[in-house]
């Protein structure tokens, strides 16, 4: 589970996130819908420490994120390597694959392991091939990014962030490079982590996944959530104005 409280970040002078107040249970799958510039990157990166928030607190599980208290009661930050501890219990996986061009996909995905986890060889091996089986990639553990398509060196990305079990994944558009027809294979792999209860934070355009595959559908504008509710009630019977117009561009 993860949550946020007041979140506020200000970028370039402006205040891009004005207020986010969002908690995901465990188990959850949330989409987050917003025009360009809405502030749904920015508030995933605040999430997951990237971009520490101007404002707000942040928590995972129990644990908040980025700062600690120290004996007088006063919130510190929190040394780098605690941030990377607890970065390391959210994945995040981006529009571009990120992948590295000199490793084979199982590489790629033992990356991680090895050097955050701390996994043996064969440990990491191990768990890295099943990742790569599990996004429909177990021919391909030899294979290089640059002989992979698109779809499927997004799928690498999914199998080196499931490896790590993280407790809550975060997708910022996970399919907006992709060639239209590569498209559905990376949301089916969504779709089955969903049906596994994986706790899942997903910034898309793709209205139909919103639509079958989350509990809950946040729409956002200019740094805030302006409504948020079941698919079903968001989606089809906006209460908001602005809602409205956004969804009617995909009508
Ligand atoms: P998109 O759908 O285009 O990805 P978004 O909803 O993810 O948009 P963000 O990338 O979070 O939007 O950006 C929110 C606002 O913050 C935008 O106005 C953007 O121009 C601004 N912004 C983002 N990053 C920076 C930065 N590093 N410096 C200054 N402004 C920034
Ligand atoms: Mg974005």
């Amino acid at each position: 589970a993860i949550r946020c409280e007041g979140l506020c970040q200000d970028l370039g002078g402006q205040r891009v996130l004005q207020g986010i107040d969002l908690a995901v249970a465990k188990g959850e799958v949330v989409s987050v819908l917003g025009p360009s510039g809405s502030g749904k990157s920015t508030l995933l990166r605040c999430l997951n420490w990237l971009a520490p928030p101007t404002a707000g607190r942040v928590w995972l599980g129990n644990e908040e994120v980025g700062v600690k208290p120290d004996r007088h009661g006063r919130q510190r930050p929190l040394a780098d390597a605690a941030v990377r501890a607890q970065r390391s219990r959210i994945g995040m996986v981006f529009q571009s694959f990120n992948l590295w061009p000199h490793m084979t996909a199982l590489e790629n995905v033992m990356e991680g392991l090895l050097s955050v986890k701390r996994l043996a060889r064969a440990e990491a091996h191990e768990r890295a091939a099943a990742a790569l089986r599990e996004v429909g990639l177990g021919h391909k553990l030899d294979s290089h990014p640059a002989r992979l398509s698109g779809g499927q060196q997004q799928r690498v990305a999914i199998a080196r962030t499931i490896a790590m079990q993280p407790e809550v994944i975060l997708f910022d558009e996970p399919t907006s490079a992709l060639d239209p027809e590569l498209v559905g294979e990376v949301l089916g792999v969504m779709r089955e982590l969903a049906l596994r209860h994986t706790t899942m934070i997903v910034v898309t355009h793709e209205i139909a996944f919103a639509d079958g595959v989350c509990d809950r559908v946040v729409f956002m504008d200019q740094g805030r959530i302006v409504e948020q509710g079941p698919p079903a009630q968001v989606l089809r019977a906006p209460q908001q104005e602005r809602t409205q117009r956004f969804l009617g561009r995909f009508a």
